[in-house]
């Protein structure tokens, strides 16, 4: 044991004992755990925060990007549930590629162009509450993993740290959907994070709201010990304004050079972004004379890069770019390479314009499996994937068919009696297009 190192045992209640757990309840999560349900399986979905959602709640991110008609049924059910309260902009189909597509834009025009979905995020937690009450899916808040005990490849229990203290969870099949990858790192199974060379992650950004006020109520400025005063758009971190669904405005700013995988570092992240938040605003309100009103903040930051999975296959921006088919299809993409530079906080992509856009492409289902590991499925943001793959894959649309082909998967080899490697690949396809996912 090295130093600075404490080992202690203690005795814990297996509290749960379902077919399915899915750890994290993210869009991916959400649709892996209904799709398990629906199936007749009892299903447990575990969540960190105090609702389900992940970034498209309390991260704060509004709109679905890509395409979001033939992504399943799970996906149909929100967006008409999103429908019911008026909450949800209307449907466009995604441009088709193009050429002209490809050239003529810069990255802000290309995200118009591809007419994300805004919604209304406060009505997306109920909808969320009402699909796991819906599917009889038990769902635990509050509550994060920290362990997995796994043997001979096969997690037996996850640990989790909930108001109640440590408790156990034992499960046949396990979906791992925090975005971070904790499981499969808990588990001790392969994982890896950021850019090959130097492992530095994707950006995060916090979302952040105003209120814009009509009338000319003077604003109190924002006093200086807590917003280093700055006097030039130029010198603020990339800040975009950015719609609210139909009730607000929210404000994304970009926050570099911080590990979401690190409790130090993503503490820092957290504290550095509000910092930057009240730069932001008293700049708008004292430079630009705008009339706006700090109204709130999102729960968390938002992250759009964790630990990525080691899979059986590794999805690479080559494979997205190429629009490569795959005999093991389960999921396809269509979205942009959205690929934010890690090393400043400014307006800078990874990519160039004209090689961002990639034609319709495949996600197989070896990028869902972890290698090594017999009982384990992964899926959303943190599947098996390079970084700049992830970057179009990691979008609401493509991890919602992602979490729906997970849950199918495990829900059809615990039918079958099968390992989840050994799954009749056609039938699960079979499953996720009669259950209105869209492969081709
Ligand atoms: C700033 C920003 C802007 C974006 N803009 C868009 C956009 O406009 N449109 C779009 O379609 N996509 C957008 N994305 C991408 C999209 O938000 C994500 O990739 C998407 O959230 C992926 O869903 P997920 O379920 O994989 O992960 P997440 O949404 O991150 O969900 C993971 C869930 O797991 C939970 N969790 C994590 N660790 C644990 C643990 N140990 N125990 C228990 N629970 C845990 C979290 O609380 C969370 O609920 C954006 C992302 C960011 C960060």
């Amino acid at each position: 044991m090295s130093e600075n190192c404490i080992t202690f045992s203690k005795e814990i209640p297996v509290r749960y004992s379902v077919d399915i757990a899915v750890l994290g309840g993210g869009i991916a999560g959400i649709s892996a755990a209904c799709a398990a349900a629906k199936m007749g399986k009892k299903v447990l979905i575990v969540d960190k925060m105090n609702c389900l959602g992940g970034n498209s709640t309390s991260g704060g991110v509004a709109s679905f990007c890509g395409e979001t008609s033939g992504q399943g049924e799970i996906f149909d059910e929100i967006i008409h549930r999103l429908e019911g309260f008026g909450a949800i902009a209307e449907y466009n189909p995604y441009p088709k590629y193009s050429k002209e597509l490809k050239l003529s834009h810069n990255h802000e025009e290309l995200f118009e162009q591809t007419k994300p979905r805004i919604f209304d995020l406060q009505f997306l937690i109920s909808v969320f509450d009402k699909m796991i009450s819906t599917y009889n899916i038990e769902c635990l808040l509050h509550t994060r993993v920290v362990d997995a005990i796994t043997t001979e490849g096969s997690v037996k229990q996850v640990v989790l740290a909930g108001q109640s203290g440590l408790e156990a969870c034992s499960a046949d099949m396990f979906i791992d959907c925090t975005g971070e990858a904790d499981v499969v790192f808990h588990a001790g199974f392969g994982t890896m994070k950021g850019r090959e060379e130097d492992n530095i992650q994707l950006p995060m950004s916090l979302m952040f709201f105003i209120r814009n006020l009509n009338d000319n109520k003077d604003i109190t400025l924002i006093p200086e010990e807590y917003a280093e005063r700055v006097h030039n758009k130029d010198e603020l971190p990339m800040n975009t304004l950015w719609p609210n669904g139909p009730s607000g405005n929210a404000i994304k700013i970009k926050i570099n050079g911080f590990d979401s995988t690190d409790t130090v570092s993503l503490s820092k992240a957290e504290i550095e972004s509000r910092k930057k938040m009240l730069q932001v605003i008293d700049y708008y309100q004292r430079v630009e004379k705008r009339n706006w009103y700090f109204d709130h903040i999102s729960p968390m930051i938002g992250i759009r890069e964790g630990r990525r999975v080691i899979g059986d296959y590794i999805l690479k921006v080559s494979d997205i770019q190429a629009g490569r088919k795959f005999k093991d299809a389960i999921a396809k993409g269509v979205y942009f390479i959205d690929a934010l530079s890690p090393l400043s906080d400014k307006r800078e992509m990874l990519m160039k314009m004209e090689d961002s856009q990639v034609p319709p492409y495949q996600i197989p289902y070896r990028s869902l499996l972890v290698k090594d590991a017999v009982n384990l499925l992964v899926a959303g943001r943190c599947f098996s994937a390079d970084q700049l793959a992830m970057s179009s894959a990691r979008v609401f649309t493509t991890t919602s068919m992602m979490g729906q082909a997970a849950g199918i998967a495990a829900a059809l080899a615990l039918q079958n009696n099968c390992t989840l490697r050994n799954l009749n690949v056609s039938e699960l396809q079979k499953e996720i297009t009669k259950k209105k996912g869209v492969l081709d």
